[in-house]
Parts: structure tokens; sequence; C-alpha cells
């Protein structure tokens, strides 16, 4: 990515572009009655020293911070295991329609029948698309999605009277947030390793289920990009051991119209609303991670969930509810952009959304399996991991080739997990890029490769093209600048 700026960057913050007296905004004339300030202890004793500059600055120095960063809107964004999936804007539109965005969560039922009911259909279309009937659309994010999951289970056995149920399996692939969501739930986290295909250790599962067992947790597919070939054996050993098995689906779109969880015999699973479903996410924007059961667990599911009686709805909670998750009812402007996505493509679109997705992860898995090596070289699912251990061996890193891909526009798969495959590089087309997109990472893949050989070193310096250049990882995750630092000498610059 040439930087996209015609010349040198104006580096300066906006407090060093503050002159005194400039000002960005006219005030009105004040037409209601001045108030009193509140009690002075909630007032700031220091005055603060706001930067002072005119309106075209503040626009040009946020439009130029904006287009330093990399964007799905500008760059194609391989991110495997995090879905950065095309978000049609419509749905936006749809999220932001006044009935949708301004609708205040204490109205009377009454009054906002139409977003209810758009909650109540969302709750049966992914019921019907998981094959799990009972959901609650509360949970904020996949995280949250899978701590309400695994309260439910703790919950159905303490009311089974079987609260020694305390163990969760998950195979040594699992997602990070699984591990910790089972310690946040009072779980204690047994791991299950995997075969040499990448598959879950059958026998190794069997040894490991006994009646301590409340859950096991899998990513599906898992996250080596692969479909569970053994998945009926799995849930079978499971359950026959008495225990629960949870799906994390937080990323779906390599199942959607072709497979249910519920039919696997999964049961319970979240799925991530900003990743399979239509709203933008790696910004730190609202998420929605609903939790999704079987019938017998419904009763346990977070409060609210909406109820339908005769053609009205309204909030409700589940007989033996584990309680509420968070304030309100969840993300509703991202229950719409999902409601808005799947009426509009429909059980076709969704079968589509996911033939595209394998075609193309597929596509790209076969054209660099020769030269990069896979983790488990067989037909993938919506993503694939690459292992370039050949040109670790040659002293160069798998961040080393990802920092390089900047250069050439493309942004880093997601790199050095799973843990379990050495240097990996995972990647996730999605089933949005076109085939040129895809034709093109694979011929700057081959590039890459070819620089490893001829000049290394423009590898281990990249990216060179880009406004920052490589940074200090170490520094830049241990002392970060989270806000405006307030500057001392402000009146003195400029
Ligand atoms: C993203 C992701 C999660 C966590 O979702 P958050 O919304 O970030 O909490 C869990 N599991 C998998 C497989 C994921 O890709």
């Amino acid at each position: 990515m040439k930087a996209p700026f015609p010349g040198e960057i104006d580096r300066r913050l906006l407090n060093e572009r503050s002159v005194s007296g400039r000002i960005g905004l006219q005030l009105q004339e004040l037409d209601v009655p001045e108030q009193p300030l509140p009690d002075a202890r909630l007032l700031r004793s220091i005055e603060a020293r706001l930067p002072e500059v005119s309106q075209p600055e503040v626009v040009r120095y946020f439009t130029t911070l904006s287009a330093m960063n990399f964007s799905i809107d500008t760059n194609f964004y391989p991110l495997g295991s995090c879905t950065m999936k095309h978000n049609p804007k419509v749905n936006e539109e749809m999220a932001f329609l006044p009935g949708m965005a301004s609708i205040h969560p204490n109205q009377p039922d009454e009054t906002v029948q139409g977003a209810l009911q758009l909650i109540w259909e969302l709750q049966q279309d992914l019921g019907e698309i998981t094959g799990l009937p009972g959901v609650c659309l509360g949970p904020l994010a996949g995280a949250q999605g899978e701590y309400s999951g695994l309260m439910i289970a703790r919950a159905y056995f303490q009311d089974r009277g079987d609260a020694n149920r305390t163990v969760a399996l998950m195979p040594d692939s699992a997602h990070g947030t699984n591990p910790a969501s089972a310690a946040m739930a009072g779980l204690e986290v047994v791991t299950v390793p995997s075969d040499s295909e990448g598959n879950v250790d059958v026998e190794a599962l069997r040894g490991l289920v006994d009646e301590r067992t409340c859950v096991f947790m899998l990513t599906l597919p898992s996250t080596l990009g692969l479909f569970e070939p053994n998945i009926l054996e799995i849930t079978n050993i499971v359950h026959e051991a008495g225990g629960l098995v949870y799906a994390d689906g937080a990323n779906l779109n390599a199942l959607l119209g072709i497979v249910k969880l519920g039919d696997l015999g999964f049961d319970i699973a979240h799925s991530n609303l900003h990743k399979t479903f239509s709203t933008p996410h790696g910004g730190g924007g609202p998420g929605a991670g609903p939790v999704l059961v079987s019938e017998t667990l419904a009763p346990y599911l977070p409060t609210p969930v909406v109820v339908r009686d005769a053609d009205t709805y309204r909030f409700g909670a589940p007989d033996k509810t584990v309680g509420r998750v968070n304030g309100f009812h969840g993300s509703f402007g991202v229950l719409v952009r999902a409601y808005a996505y799947i009426r509009a493509i429909g059980a076709e679109g969704m079968r589509e959304v996911s033939e595209n997705a394998i075609i193309n992860a597929n596509y790209i898995r076969t054209a660099l399996a020769g030269e990069f090596g896979i983790a488990a070289d067989r037909v993938c699912m919506h993503e694939c991991v690459l292992s370039p251990q050949a040109q670790k061996a040659k002293g160069v890193s798998a961040l080393d080739i990802s920092k390089r891909l900047i250069d050439y526009g493309i942004h880093p798969p997601t790199m050095y997990f799973p843990l379990i495959v050495p240097e990996a590089l995972m990647v996730e087309p999605t089933e949005t890029e076109t085939k040129d997109t895809l034709d093109r990472f694979i011929a700057v893949m081959r590039q890459i490769n070819k620089e490893i050989d001829s000049d290394p070193d423009l590898l281990h310096d990249a990216p060179h093209d880009t406004p920052n250049t490589r940074l200090d990882e170490a520094n830049a995750a241990r002392h970060p600048y989270l806000r405006w630092q307030p500057d001392e000498d402000l009146t003195a610059v400029g």
C-alpha cells in the first residue's frame, strides 16, 4: 500500500496544531435559561486545556488519521478466525432508521412492537439456521455468549442435583476465549489433544470424559479451518458420559444452509453477529453474541428474551433463567443488521454464502500448498492455515511475511494461531472476495516467496511504504497511549 498522501504526512497532534483564540465553530446565542452548575465537588478544578483549532484543521487531522488506518473498505483483509467479511451498506442504513436508532430501551412494550417483533423473528431465524431453537440475543460479544452458555450448562446440572459436573473439556486448538469463559463460569479447563490430522483425538476424549464432565466445547469449523469428521461420534461420547456439547459458532459462514449445529448433537452454541451476520467489527464497535440452546435447555436462557402472545410481543424471562448478562436488551443496532441481512439473502443466499466461502478458501489452499505448506492439507472450510516452516528455516518468519504483505496492500492474515501450528498464517478470504482479488493475493504470496531467496532483508524490515513502518510491538502493547495527553506547554505551541 503506497501511502495515500501526495507528500509528507502532517504528523503533528491536535494540541501541537493549537493556536490560542482559533475556534472551530460558532456557538449560537443562548435561547434557554442559564442553568446553575452542579455541585462544585463534581467539577474539574483545573481548566481543560483543549486544543484551539479551526474546523478545516480538525477535519484534516481526523481524515488523515483515518486514511493511515487499514480497513476492509480499502483493502483485502483475509484475517482468519475473525471473519472480516463484506457487510452490505444497506444494513447500516436499516440500523440508522430513526425508528430503530432513536427508540429508548425503557419505552413501554406497546410503543415498540415493531422492534420486539424484529427481535422475536431474529430469535426464530437463528434458531432455524442453527437447529437450536432456544435463543437469547442479549450477549454483547462472542465471549459473553460463551459465558452465558456455560452458565446455562451449570444451572442445568445444578437443577438436576448433578453439581459435581464442573469440568470443561476443549481441544488444544480452541479459540482463547473458550478457556477464559470456562474459567469465568467457575469450570475447570481440561485440554483434549488433536490427532495428527488436526482432528479431535477421539480416543483421548473417550479417556477424559467422566461423571465430572460438564461440557465439551468445540469450535466448528475448527480453528484449523477444518470440519470435524468425527463430530457425530464425539457428541455421542460426551452425551453417553452425561455431559453437554458446546459449539463455538462465532464464524458460521461455512455452515450456513448446509448443516445445523443441533443436528450434529450440539446442545449449546453462540454465534457472532459481528462476524457472520453483517456487523462490521475490528474497530471495537458494538457486537452481539447470541446464545443458542436445545429445547431442553431453553428454560435456563438469560433474560430478557422476546415472547409472542397471539399477535403482541413482550420481554419475558424463561422459567429457570440464569439471569441478566448485561444492561437492557443487548446491541439492538447489531440485531437490526443481522435481521436485514438474513431477510435480504434468504435461505438460498445463506447456502451460497457458505459455498463461496469454502470455494474461495480452497482456491487459495491449493494454489499455495506447494510453496508454503498447509497445516492439514485436505479440503478446508472457510479458512486455511499455512505453515511456512521452510521459509522459517531460511530466516524469514510468518511475522516477516505478514509485514511484507502490507507493502502490497494486503492486511496480514491471523498469525501464530492456532498455537499448535508452527509459524501459522491463517487465511480467510471470505465469500465476497472476487477471483481477481484471490489471484492477486496468490501472486503476491509467490512474489514474496521469491524475495525470501533474493532479498530477505526486504522482509525483515517490512513494511516500507506505510505511514508507520515496523513498530516496536512490545512497547506498543505495554505502554499504549489510550487517550489524548494534555500538553503542559500547550499555549507555547504554534
Ligand atoms: C471471535 C471469536 C470468539 C470471540 O468473540 P468476541 O466477540 O471477540 O468475544 C470466539 N471464538 C471464535 C472462534 C472467534 O472467532
